[in-house]
């Protein structure tokens, strides 16, 4: 039915206000409806009268949505075409660990599949007129109230469509089936990242999973877009100074870091997380805060005291440089 059609149809103006159709509507629908009109074209007239308002209201939803001329919406697909069941979402949490290996994860649940002899509808359409509305779609619930009519209801019988439905016998009228429990075991390549998506398709499930992944941040790695895996530790300052080896944690345990003095700033290849999907693996970088006692205990006091004068003795510029100090305190004029 066309807009101006449609409004004709009630007997209004096109720049009735929502209260004036409402009203009309109301005001036509009590008048026309079959339960109270026996008349030949009540029927006929019930249902225009409907389709107007449906009409306009839809006119004005989609005015609602689209400030600027919309193209034509393309047809809506029919429902047949959709899957049989819509996928189950499912999230898993990983730790980075189990995220740069991969891993086999168990995942149980219950699941309400869509009942497939009415396609969730719950009901059978069955063609001819709804008795209850006579084919109108709306039903008037009588009122003692001084004999007023009362205010027109959708027909709960046809879901106001004016034609005859029944019950799904097989879901009794829910649309779904008993619930089903499942368990399956999803395998997760390695290098998946927080947030990716994983489809599983169904073998041991009544529909494909959809597994949406989550990695749990770690105390020690940071993981870096490019699969670097950078981590900050302290060591022992004498450790880095003596060029000493440090363990350092990794992914794959720990392994040894050989310290070199003056330099803070490490790459392990191969030990970082998947560059992508299954891919090669990047570093970890390893930066590394040389720890220095705050104030030397007696002992390390004795200690560092032997090897400041140690280092004289093999070092042959400190041992020049303190004979020239000397050399130039005898020359001092005196007095
Ligand atoms: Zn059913
Ligand atoms: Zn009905």
């Amino acid at each position: 039915m066309g807009h101006d059609q449609a409004f004709a149809e009630l007997g209004l103006p096109k720049d009735a206000s929502e209260a004036e159709i409402k009203g009309a509507w109301r005001r036509l629908a009590s008048r026309w409806h079959p339960d109270r009109n026996a008349s030949a074209q009540a029927v006929a007239r019930m249902q225009r009268i409907n389709q107007a308002f449906e009409a306009i209201q839809r006119a004005r939803q989609d005015g609602d949505s689209a400030a600027e001329p919309a193209p034509e919406p393309p047809p809506p697909a029919p429902a047949q075409a959709q899957p049989a069941h819509p996928p189950i979402h499912r999230k898993l949490k990983l730790t980075l660990e189990e995220a740069a290996a991969g891993c086999i994860k168990a995942l149980r649940g219950s699941f309400t599949p869509t009942c497939h002899h009415c396609q969730g509808l719950g009901h059978r359409v069955l063609g001819s007129r709804c008795r209850r509305c006579r084919g109108s779609g709306t039903f008037v619930r009588p009122t003692a109230w001084f004999g007023w009519p009362g205010q027109p209801e959708d027909c709960e019988d046809c879901g106001a469509t004016g034609i005859a439905r029944e019950p799904c016998a097989p879901c009794e009228g829910s649309g779904t089936l008993a619930e089903q429990r499942y368990e399956v075991q999803v395998r997760i390549p390695p290098g998946v990242r927080d947030g990716d998506l994983l489809h599983v398709a169904a073998r041991r499930t009544p529909a494909d999973l959809e597994v949406q992944v989550g990695v749990a941040a770690h105390p020690l790695f940071t993981l870096q877009d490019d699969g670097d895996l950078h981590c900050r530790l302290p060591v022992d300052g004498f450790a880095w100074m003596a060029n000493r080896s440090v363990p350092v944690p990794t992914l794959d345990g720990v392994q040894p870091l050989a310290l070199q003095r003056g330099r803070q700033r490490y790459e392990l290849p191969g030990l970082g997380f998947p560059r992508h999907h299954r891919g090669p693996r990047g570093a970890q970088v390893v930066e590394i805060e040389p720890v220095f006692p705050e104030k030397f205990s007696t002992d390390q006091d004795i200690l560092l005291d032997q090897l400041i004068a140690s280092c004289a003795a093999t070092e042959p510029r400190l041992a020049e440089w303190q004979r020239t100090l000397r050399a130039r305190e005898r020359k001092r004029p005196r007095g």
